[in-house]
């Protein structure tokens, strides 16, 4: 027989797992677009609570300049002269100015007190902060009256502002509450000199300031639901991001891993008859010999040939003959056991490698698949047709490769058509050529 059982078959390629390709595709996608995402969401997040805090501090150098014009007025015209009533005290400081007349009366005896810029300060600081809306002080480090003694923020700032800082602010926790505290300096002006140029202030001395504290705990606790509602919101967009690509990637999986199995069909079967084909079929075979010599048991090679096929396809066609090789498979898979491994091995030759079989019982297997097929009847359209095949069983011998065991199946095989066809011949240790 003009076998070529002697060419090493290369093994099937190892197919490309493209399921794990496109996860880990997928995965990156989603872990850059996730990444964006969420620096988006920090960005705009930042972006917006750094907003908010620059808001508060136009709003500190806002309140401080509205109290500066204020105190630049009264400083103009010297402080102002107010009615004295039971709730309108006399600054007992500005007693101690020489020259200044802290009471004064009208013709008709009324009695009124100077209003000095700080005291001013600190009396509409009283009112604004009953409203609520804000705070503010005048310190400086040096005061008059021991209650413009600067607290320790105010402190810092003043000391900042002898190193040269133009302005003061951070957040402070007074209680439970949080203020948003600025403080920026107060330029002595030739009007101030007229009060406190005993203690040495020159024109353009920084000696004090004025800090302003607005309630900042509301604000606050909006930036940090800001923040929760921006988190959630971006998490949300991530988590739905995640489960649209998880939905995409098992549907492509599915198709993906369809296809592949096709394919993988296709690599290792024969399309007409079905069977592996002869590469698929020998690492099979590779793997039932492994497990033969690792058990010491025995298994049979058989080679099977249709007899006359050439007459058959020139008497009934082509596709008559690609017909009952078609048909004639489904009657070998029928015939053998599960574990039994069958191959188209040439055009109309196949290879059955049965394992745990001795050559005699092999020998019986091939007589057994040899009878099978002699009885029956391939459909063609509307005839049915008979065919015979001639068998080669050969059983593995030790250090046996898979041409070796072939070969020696091929010989007996040789044996069988030379003998008359319709028949099965066997070669091995043990086994006598029928
Ligand atoms: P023998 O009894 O000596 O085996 O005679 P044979 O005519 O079967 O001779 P051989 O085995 O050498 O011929 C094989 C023929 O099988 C040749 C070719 O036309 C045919 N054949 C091979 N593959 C196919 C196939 O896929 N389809 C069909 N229809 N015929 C095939
Ligand atoms: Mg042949
Ligand atoms: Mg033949």
């Amino acid at each position: 027989m003009p076998h070529d059982v002697n060419s090493a078959q290369p093994p099937l390629p190892q197919m490309l797992k493209s399921s794990d390709f496109v996860r880990k595709y997928l995965a990156g996608i989603f872990l850059i677009i996730g990444l964006i995402l969420l620096s988006v969401f920090w960005g705009f997040s930042y972006r917006s609570n750094a907003l908010i805090k620059v808001q508060l501090l136009r709003q500190g150098q806002a309140f401080f300049e509205e109290v500066v014009i204020t105190r630049e007025w009264a400083a103009k015209h010297g402080g102002v002269y107010v009615k004295i009533d039971p709730e309108t005290v006399v600054n007992p400081y500005l007693l101690t100015i020489p020259g200044l007349k802290v009471v004064i009366k009208d013709e008709e005896g009324v009695a009124y007190t100077l209003k000095n810029p700080a005291l001013m300060t600190r009396e509409l600081s009283e009112i604004a902060a009953k409203h609520g809306i804000f705070k503010f002080h005048i310190t400086s480090l040096d005061p008059f009256n021991p209650a413009n003694r600067p607290d320790l923020f105010e402190q810092s700032a003043l000391t900042s502002f002898n190193a040269g800082k133009k302005e003061y602010f951070s957040f402070e926790q007074e209680n439970e509450e949080v203020f948003f505290r600025y403080m920026a300096p107060l330029v002595t002006t030739q009007p101030c000199l007229k009060c406190h140029a005993q203690q040495g202030y020159k024109e353009g001395d920084i000696r004090g300031g004025i800090s302003v504290s607005i309630p900042a705990t509301t604000i606050l606790k909006q930036i940090n639901v800001n923040r929760v509602a921006i988190i959630l919101i971006a998490l949300g967009i991530v988590g739905l991001l995640y489960a649209i690509m998880r939905y995409v990637a098992r549907i492509f999986i599915g198709d993906l891993n369809q296809a592949e199995q096709q394919l993988q069909e296709m690599a290792s079967h024969d399309h007409l008859t079905h069977l592996l084909n002869r590469r698929a079929g020998y690492q099979r075979i590779a793997g039932e010999m492994a497990r033969a010599v690792r058990t010491q048991k025995p298994l049979a090679f058989i080679l099977i040939d249709i007899d006359y096929f050439k007459r058959l396809n020139d008497n009934h066609g082509h596709t008559a003959g690609d017909m009952v090789l078609h048909q004639l498979a489904s009657t070998l898979l029928e015939a053998l056991r599960d574990y039994d491994i069958a191959c188209r091995y040439g055009g109309e030759e196949f290879l059955v490698v049965a394992p745990e079989t001795s050559v005699e019982q092999g020998f019986k297997l091939a007589e057994r698949l040899r009878m099978t097929i002699a009885a029956t009847h391939f459909n063609i359209e509307t005839q049915h047709l008979s065919i015979t095949v001639s068998v080669g069983v050969s059983q593995m011998q030790e250090h046996d490769s898979i041409e070796d065991g072939i070969s020696r199946a091929d010989k007996a095989l040789y044996q069988a058509k030379n003998s008359g066809r319709n028949r099965v011949c066997a070669v091995g240790e043990n086994a006598a050529a029928s």
